[in-house]
């Protein structure tokens, strides 16, 4: 197999089939064996996982997943990659690559016709570029065991914040919804060619099985998180008022007393269950009001 992170190997490969970075697709490829090893290894890859790889890039993450993995499905937007990820994980016949842009694809749909009865999985070092959507749809779809990917120090760090910290906001929240986020490690910026100019981490998100909350209605949760994180220095009130328009100010105010919280309570000091009674008060409300 290619040591495709010894950098006198992947130079020569590159330039031989007159490869350039792009900046603007988030290239920065892995040159430190360690980091593709350990994500590998710490997402809990086994014969039994089906794993979807975005961006498989020149494939250093790839040949670890298909090293483990039942089945690996790598999914790349940047076709000049290809003559070279035919010589680098052309060997493995677990693995199935497909050219294209991942926000375009039906992940569920995929995920059961590349995957059959393997326990999904997502592993990435993702395009820092659309981090968010990225892991938006992963999450969404709903159909992953366990999501592990590799993000800004500073992305990480906000999907697995704490109430009443200050990375905490409505990512975190959307993430935890869905999840139960965990650190793994960081990488920093000389594991990568060309360097990026922030710390790297590796974090997993273990889907829920169930989510242990009632919620009446999730786009009124995922609403009422957004109005509370709107306006994050003023009072819960004003937040859910401006998200709100159809409840007023006065309606806004009465929501929180009815939901059991001092009138100044502020958005970034609920945790999940808080913003579930929030939203099905703001639900029943709105549905009694016909709003
Ligand atoms: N996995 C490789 C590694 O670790 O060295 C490359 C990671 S690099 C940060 C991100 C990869 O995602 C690149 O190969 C890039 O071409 C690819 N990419 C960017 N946008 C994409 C998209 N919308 N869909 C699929 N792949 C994408």
């Amino acid at each position: 197999m290619i040591d495709v992170c010894d950098i006198q190997v992947m130079k020569p490969l590159l330039s031989e089939h007159g490869f350039h970075f792009s900046k603007a697709k988030g290239q920065n490829f892995l040159i430190a064996p360690w980091v593709p090893q350990s994500i590998a290894e710490q997402a809990g890859v086994d014969a039994t996982a089906g794993v979807l790889e975005i961006g498989p890039g020149v494939g250093p993450l790839t040949q670890q997943l298909c090293l483990r993995a039942g089945k690996v499905c790598a999914v790349e937007v940047d076709e000049r990659l290809k003559p070279i990820l035919d010589i680098t994980v052309g060997e493995f016949d677990n693995l199935d690559i497909l050219w294209g842009d991942v926000l375009k694809q039906d992940i569920p749909a995929l995920v059961s016709r590349e995957f059959g009865s393997l326990r999904p999985m997502a592993c990435a070092n993702l395009p820092y570029y659309i981090t968010t959507p990225i892991l938006t749809a992963l999450l969404e779809a709903d159909c992953f065991d366990s999501v592990t990917v590799m993000v800004q120090k500073e992305v990480a760090m906000r999907i697995a914040a704490k109430p009443g910290t200050a990375d905490y906001g409505a990512f975190s929240v959307f993430c935890q919804y869905y999840a139960e986020p965990e650190l793994l490690f960081d990488v920093p910026p000389h594991c990568f060619l060309p360097q990026p100019k922030v710390t790297s981490a590796v974090v997993t998100l273990r889907v829920r099985k169930a989510r242990p909350w009632e919620i009446a209605d999730e786009d009124t949760f995922f609403r009422a998180v957004r109005a509370s994180f709107a306006m994050r220095r003023k009072k819960l009130s004003n937040g859910l008022a401006s998200g709100f328009p159809e409840l007023g100010k006065a309606g806004a105010a009465e929501v929180i007393e009815c939901a059991g919280f001092d009138a100044n309570v502020r958005g970034e000091t609920l945790g999940i269950p808080e913003f579930a009674r929030i939203a099905n008060e703001i639900f029943r409300r709105l549905e009694r009001e016909g709003k």
